[in-house]
């Protein structure tokens, strides 16, 4: 079989399964540097294994989430939340019937912005670079996309298609809000949010910082609690805390395909057309579940983002990035190549931020003892 024969079956699969709303693959606005279709491969295939190829990729494996390396090795890290993030989604997609490799891809690619030590970092750099744009792990994202990657001799980045990049625009705010984004690209937003939901309360009681009663002032949480024990009186304390936490994301998925389903047909969509100018998303959770989320989230930020020791390990990785930001913008010379001639292109400061951006946790700290 040819590569067009292939293609126009990959063409019918899609418009055999995908929903009419659903984004499909012969319909993409295509890349900024063209390339020949794929024999076998659809672009979102392409887009999604480029972004597992990636060096930004690989170094998610040992970047902060919430809680740093040194806390232990159960909790999630930048990568595991990215795949988690990836399995509620793909779920989410495929019972919406809307396009799952471009879902995957958005998804893969959705914290590849992210510094090393998280948020702390993220907040430390926007301060280094106020003066010249500040910084933003979705802004990020993009640049590392479109410019930082260097793996093909054709073009910088990985040259992405168009809604990919245009999905990450969305999450970085830089787009046009009077445009509903695609289908996908809310599915990965609402993925996003039923993971950290779930996974900061399992990690927040494996590593001590909460205890199990407190979180039974949180309804989503109690609800989730009573469910599994009218059903199991004698689980272990580690198996009660998984089963709840799987109730939690099912009943959350369960919830916001149901509450989906219902605007879709309130809405009547039946085109990308009609998503985009819709004048509200379509994918998200019920009222009540939202408000329920609310509480959840409002609980996590008081009690485990602003618990004492993660507040600590935030300030030490803030002075160490801090101060390595001073010593490059005094000593230049001592950038890596790459780094030093994107100085440039783009002025020095956007150049260090580039440069401890990619850092992992690890890395970051190793160089900043050895006085980089
Ligand atoms: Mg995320």
């Amino acid at each position: 079989m040819n590569g067009n024969a292939m293609s126009n079956r990959f063409s019918d699969y899609e418009s055999q399964w995908l929903a009419p709303y659903a984004m499909h693959s012969q319909d993409s606005e295509g890349r900024v540097h063209s390339e020949p279709t794929h024999p076998y491969r659809g672009p979102f295939q392409r887009d999604r294994d480029r972004i597992i190829h990636s060096s930004a990729f690989r170094r998610l494996a040992h970047k902060t989430q919430v809680f740093t390396g040194e806390m232990g090795d159960y909790h999630r890290t930048r990568l595991t939340h990215t795949l988690e993030v990836a399995s509620i989604a793909r779920t989410l997609g495929r019972a919406l019937r809307l396009n799952e490799d471009l879902i995957e891809a958005l998804c893969l690619a959705h914290d590849i912005g992210h510094p090393p030590f998280g948020h702390a970092g993220e907040d430390v750099l926007d301060e280094c670079l106020k003066e010249h744009g500040g910084f933003n792990h979705n802004r990020q994202a993009l640049r590392i996309v479109e410019l930082l990657e260097s793996r093909y001799p054709d073009f910088p980045g990985l040259n992405l298609s168009q809604e990919v990049l245009s999905g990450q625009t969305t999450r970085a705010r830089r787009g046009s809000t009077s445009e509903q984004p695609l289908l996908e690209v809310q599915v990965v937003d609402a993925a996003d949010s039923i993971a950290y939901d779930s996974h900061d309360a399992d990690d927040s009681l494996e590593l001590g910082l909460l205890e199990f009663d407190q979180l039974l002032a949180v309804p989503l949480w109690r609800e989730a609690a009573e469910h599994v024990q009218s059903r199991y009186t004698a689980l272990q304390p580690a198996q009660l805390r998984s089963a709840i936490v799987h109730r939690l994301i099912e009943k959350l998925v369960s919830d916001l395909l149901s509450a989906t389903w219902e605007r879709l047909d309130e809405e009547a969509v039946q085109s990308v057309v009609a998503v985009r100018s819709c004048n509200r998303r379509l994918v998200g959770p019920s009222k009540e579940i939202a408000s329920h989320k609310a509480q959840l989230e409002s609980f996590l930020f008081n009690e485990v983002y602003r618990h004492p020791t993660v507040l600590k390990k935030r300030s030490i990785a803030g002075e160490a990035l801090q101060a390595m930001f001073e010593r490059f913008s005094s000593h230049p010379e001592k950038l890596p190549d790459k780094f030093f001639k994107r100085a440039d292109v783009d002025g020095l400061p956007r150049a260090i931020g580039d440069f401890l951006a990619g850092m992992t946790d690890r890395y970051s700290l190793d160089e900043y003892r050895r006085g980089a």
